[in-house]
């Protein structure tokens, strides 16, 4: 693992064979029965220990997840570590309310329950840019229901996932309920997609590998959540705050230095209003501190790679051969010392065509593009023309205008007069090619669970009234 802020090699982690994930599935499927039998009371206990034992670990955890993925150690401090904290505490508190619907009568003849049941064994994958968030995004709902988890972390931030390992079996989480297998997604990571004795693949990363990993599961009949790629539109109407719309691009876009899935990557703004907004976003851009990770003063950290910092240069370099214009940024930063790490400068983009790259496809880099649209109607067009669904705002001061635009976006969520705040109460996953499964809330638990009918005869009799259908009559 190198630290993407200077290049230092940081740590080595083995990488995991398919017999090495053949050995973390068997370990599942020991521990899953035991555990999915438990009363939910007891499940909820370990989980609570965990969420204390992660609160412990803050420092540490930000620390590490910091170095590993390049973030400042603010966003680290207060978002990723706070933020997984609360989900595990949510899903302690959840796998207590796991429940079927009530036990009934549909028929004079029976009695219907519905048992929600674990999957058993999940394989689960996930990205690099919140490393330690999507561990808990994948695990706590999975354990909380019942299953047994092998989590393949991205081979370039194994380092937090391993550490939340450590404190899951700490916690009480009995040994073979949350497994992690570092290694690449060619070997580890198709290796734990192909497994039989794995029932549901849950994975988190970009659409096009999230497309092979569903063709690969379909082989086996596994269940699938994907939490793929997006593009969030900022749609910012004529009536808006623009004071508030610019200080929210800049934020959303720049957040983890655009390496997120649902970041504001299409600022669309009102024609006439549009060159204003332009200049306040520049100004604020401008005002944002690129620097050392470990910088508590610092905003904006370097991208994951080189190689995945080249990748955002080359997409603005053949934006601006299209005819698009660089307002601000579009480069590295001149500093000696940063250009040790994979840096890029807030950027922003004017005068691209809707059809073009920059605006179709994710750069997931610190670059917004900002377009025109002449009504709401169009506003709306624009925002729905991706083929992703993730995430969306909308900025405006009238309800109505407000209230049809959110029914009207095809965004897994819509924000109004804000962009990216997340609470683990509330679902998270996309529509379209950002994939389909919900993470976090209460929605995702019921997601690792398989809803069994179960019929109790009522007659007591050996000819029952239905065997007529079968039986000769008389
Ligand atoms: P990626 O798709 O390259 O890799 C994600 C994971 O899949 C990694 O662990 C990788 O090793 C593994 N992998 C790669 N090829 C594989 C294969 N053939 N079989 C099995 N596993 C394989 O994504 P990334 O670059 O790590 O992360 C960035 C992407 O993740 C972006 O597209 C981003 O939008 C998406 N993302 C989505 C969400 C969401 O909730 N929708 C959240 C975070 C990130």
């Amino acid at each position: 693992m190198v630290d993407p802020s200077n290049g230092d090699v940081l740590e080595e982690a083995a990488l995991a064979t398919a017999e090495d994930v053949d050995d973390a599935v068997a370990a599942a499927r020991r521990a899953q029965p035991a555990w999915g039998a438990l009363p939910p009371g007891e499940r909820s206990a370990a989980l609570y220990r965990l969420s204390e034992l992660l609160g412990g670990a803050a420092e540490e955890l930000a620390q590490l997840e910091s170095r590993q993925a390049g973030k400042p150690i603010r966003l680290a401090r207060e978002f990723d570590v706070p933020g997984t904290v609360d989900n595990v505490a949510f899903f302690a508190g959840a796998a207590r309310h796991l429940a079927g619907s009530a036990t009934a009568e549909y028929s004079p003849d029976h009695t219907s329950s519905v048992r929600r049941e674990p999957v058993g064994v999940v394989g689960s994958i996930a990205p690099w840019n919140y490393p330690l968030q999507m561990a808990a995004w994948k695990v706590l709902p999975a354990v909380a229901a019942g299953n047994a988890i092998v989590l393949k972390p991205s081979e370039l931030t194994p380092l937090t996932t391993l550490r939340f390992a450590e404190l899951a079996h700490e916690a009480g989480i009995p040994a073979g309920v949350v497994n992690v297998v570092t290694g690449t997604g060619a070997e580890a990571g198709t290796a734990l997609v192909r497994h039989p004795g794995v029932d549901m693949v849950s994975f988190t990363g970009s659409t096009p590998v999230g497309k092979s990993i569903a063709a690969t599961a379909a082989d086996g009949v596994k269940r699938v959540h994907l939490e793929l790629g997006g593009k969030a539109p900022f749609v910012v109407l004529d009536d808006a705050d623009l004071e508030a719309a610019a200080h929210g691009a800049v934020a959303a876009s720049l957040i983890n230095a655009g390496q997120d899935c649902t970041a504001a990557t299409r600022a669309y703004v009102h024609h006439s209003q549009l060159g204003e907004f332009v200049d306040r976003v520049r100004v604020l851009m401008a005002g944002v501190r690129v620097g050392p990770t470990s910088d508590p003063g610092t905003d904006l950290g370097a991208l994951i790679s080189r190689r995945h910092r080249d990748r955002v240069a080359g997409m603005v370099e053949r934006a601006k051969a299209a005819g698009a214009k660089v307002v601000c940024g579009g480069s590295a930063p001149e500093d000696e010392q940063l250009r040790l790490g994979s840096y890029y400068l807030p950027t922003l983009v004017v005068d691209a065509d809707q059809r073009s790259e920059i605006v179709q496809d994710e750069v997931f880099g610190p670059v917004l593009v900002a377009l025109p649209f002449l009504d709401d109607d169009e506003a709306v067009a624009l925002a729905n023309d991706t083929p992703y669904g993730l995430a969306a705002s909308v900025w405006t001061r009238d309800v109505h205008r407000a209230l049809r635009a959110t029914a009207e976006i095809r965004a897994g969520a819509v924000w109004v007069n804000d962009h990216i705040p997340i609470v683990s109460e509330m679902p998270h996953g996309g529509m379209k090619q950002s994939g389909y499964g919900k993470d976090m809330s209460q929605y995702s638990l019921e997601e690792y669970t398989v809803v069994k009918h179960v019929m109790y005869d009522r007659t007591a009799r050996a000819e029952k009234p239905w065997h007529r259908t079968v039986f000769s009559l008389g």
